[in-house]
């Protein structure tokens, strides 16, 4: 064949009519054809994603998706098995195929009532790493009713849109966790008093989200305008986890005990009673005492605690999960050829400062970095390739100034 007659086998343009004209055994194929495939090629594999997920799922069976949780979380053991059975089931129904008999699965919602620090929102995390879907975390403190100074709940399904790259097709399998939960809880039990436009408001307000509906979601977040397009978002088979710590609903699961125990109808009694963490013994009555309303309890039908940490916990979450902060000084020092060790009576010394102080797991962190840092600046480079951090080390880094400083932000 003459040059000139050379021709895309794919759409048949003459070469002259193409930009490029690449040669494969027996045929051509021009520049347009080439981006037109890798186009097809990029779609085909955003759809076996979707497929992906969907087998992913079906391969983790509950026991599974607790092992993976214990990889990364340690301890809150009851909060686990709840959180794997609930997103197990969850799943399943989003991948049940159509039937007629009239069962339909509801949505496993999730609350998690635990003090600030204790994993919450790790656990989140964990579940949407695990799934590989995607996560959007907010903070009910910033949510208003429609009109308020504020964010309108709307905003979420932004943020979830925004976590998905905007594919509305992962958004709709996301999940959404909502941290402080607690903080809408109705302030009054005469809602007439005021207008309470963050509180019972945004309840209501949140629980279409909940129970599955399209919503118009305005994709760049932020107040409504009358002008923006919308993405219509079906948050049908979006799992929600709200979290919140709850303060002194501990007054309230000891007051229904007490009366359970007084009335002869308990099925604990005082003796039994493990007064240091009685968030084990949480009902759905509880948060609506505290001030939730009913309709959102029922909207969040998973209900479960996390305990509080101590000694032993957070000595564990130093060193055991998967990225534990230890791990993580070890592989930074070995980047600069710097091998990194710690006593067992420096992380002693680092736990005691964490209760002590009431620092919790994130004071962990902060603890590290104050004893870290001057080591992190001073040995790179240097001919110090050994670094092992005592506890007499840990002590002469942390003095009094650090910890209030660790208080302040903790
Ligand atoms: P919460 O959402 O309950 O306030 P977080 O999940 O934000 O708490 O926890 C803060 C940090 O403390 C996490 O980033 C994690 O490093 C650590 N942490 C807390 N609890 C645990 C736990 N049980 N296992 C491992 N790490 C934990």
């Amino acid at each position: 064949m003459a040059k000139e007659e050379l021709e895309c086998s794919f759409c048949g343009r003459k070469k002259p009519e193409t930009s490029l004209l690449i040669a494969g055994l027996d045929a051509h194929i021009c520049d347009r054809c080439i981006e037109q495939a890798h186009g097809i090629v990029i779609e085909e594999s955003k759809e076996s994603d979707s497929e992906d997920l969907s087998a992913e799922l079906m391969l983790r069976k509950p026991q599974q998706i607790k092992t993976f949780l214990d990889e990364y979380i340690i301890g809150q053991e009851s909060t686990k098995k709840v959180m794997s059975v609930a997103v197990y089931n969850h799943y399943k129904r989003l991948l049940q195929p159509p039937s007629n008999d009239d069962i339909e699965i509801q949505k496993s919602n999730i609350i998690m009532v635990g003090e600030t620090g204790t994993g919450k929102t790790l656990m989140a995390k964990t579940i949407a790493k695990m799934l590989n879907v995607p996560l959007a975390i907010v903070d009910a403190t910033v949510l208003t009713e429609a009109g308020y100074v504020g964010e309108d709940v709307e905003s979420i399904l932004t943020r979830l849109l925004q976590a998905a790259d905007y594919s509305l097709e992962k958004a709709e399998k996301g999940i959404v966790f909502i941290d402080e939960i607690d903080k809408i809880a109705r302030k009054s039990d005469n809602p007439s008093i005021t207008r309470d436009v963050s509180g019972e408001g945004v309840q209501q307000a949140l629980l279409k989200l909940l129970e599955g509906t399209v919503v118009n979601v305005p994709p760049k977040g932020g107040r409504k305008h009358p002008d923006q397009k919308f993405i219509e978002v079906n948050t049908e088979n979006i799992l929600f986890i709200a979290g919140g710590a709850f303060d002194g609903i501990n007054r309230v699961i000891s007051k229904r005990l007490n009366m359970q125990a007084v009335g002869y109808s308990a099925s604990i009694s005082d003796d039994v009673v493990d007064n240091n963490n009685l968030l084990q013994y949480i009902i759905p009555k509880d948060l609506k005492d505290f001030g939730l309303i009913p309709e959102i309890i029922g909207r969040l039908p998973v209900l479960t605690y996390m305990d509080p940490l101590d000694g032993a916990t957070l000595r564990a979450i130093l060193t055991e999960p998967k990225n534990a902060i230890i791990k993580q000084y070890k592989k930074l020092f070995s980047m600069d050829e710097i091998e990194f060790s710690i006593t067992d009576g420096a992380l002693e010394f680092i736990v005691g400062k964490a209760i002590e102080y009431k620092l919790g797991a994130r004071g962990l962190r902060s603890l590290c970095e104050e004893i870290l840092t001057d080591a992190m600046f001073e040995l790179p480079g240097s001919d110090i390739k050994k670094l092992n951090v005592t506890k007499a080390y840990a002590e002469q880094k942390i003095s009094k100034n650090t910890i209030k400083k660790l208080k302040a932000v903790s």
